[in-house]
């Protein structure tokens, strides 16, 4: 039988945040984006617990979809820089 996970269960689990540079526990991590999860609450807690179970448990599918949006590649962006940068010396 699948566990049920409460919405305070791993609140006291702790880990190092690489945007804020510190370590912190989940109960900030389930809250940081306006009372919802952080966008990237999958990708740093993904081995220390069974976040997807939780976040499906936890939360409506409308309300955490933004955590499952692709973000846009880096490289695109990386590349429009370049081409502005181009038309800009060309114009000069
Ligand atoms: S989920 Fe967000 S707030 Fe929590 S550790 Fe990751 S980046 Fe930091």
């Amino acid at each position: 039988m699948e566990e049920k996970f409460s919405i305070d269960r791993f609140d006291k689990e702790e880990l190092y945040c690489r945007k804020l540079g510190h370590h912190l526990t989940f109960d900030y991590c389930r809250s940081e984006h306006n009372g919802l999860p952080c966008p990237k609450i999958r990708d740093c807690w993904f081995e220390k617990i069974p976040i997807d179970d939780y976040l499906e448990q936890n939360f409506k599918p409308e309300e955490i979809a933004y955590i499952f949006e692709t973000p846009k590649p880096k490289i695109a962006s990386i590349f429009e820089i370049i081409q502005k940068a181009q038309a800009a010396k060309k114009s000069s």
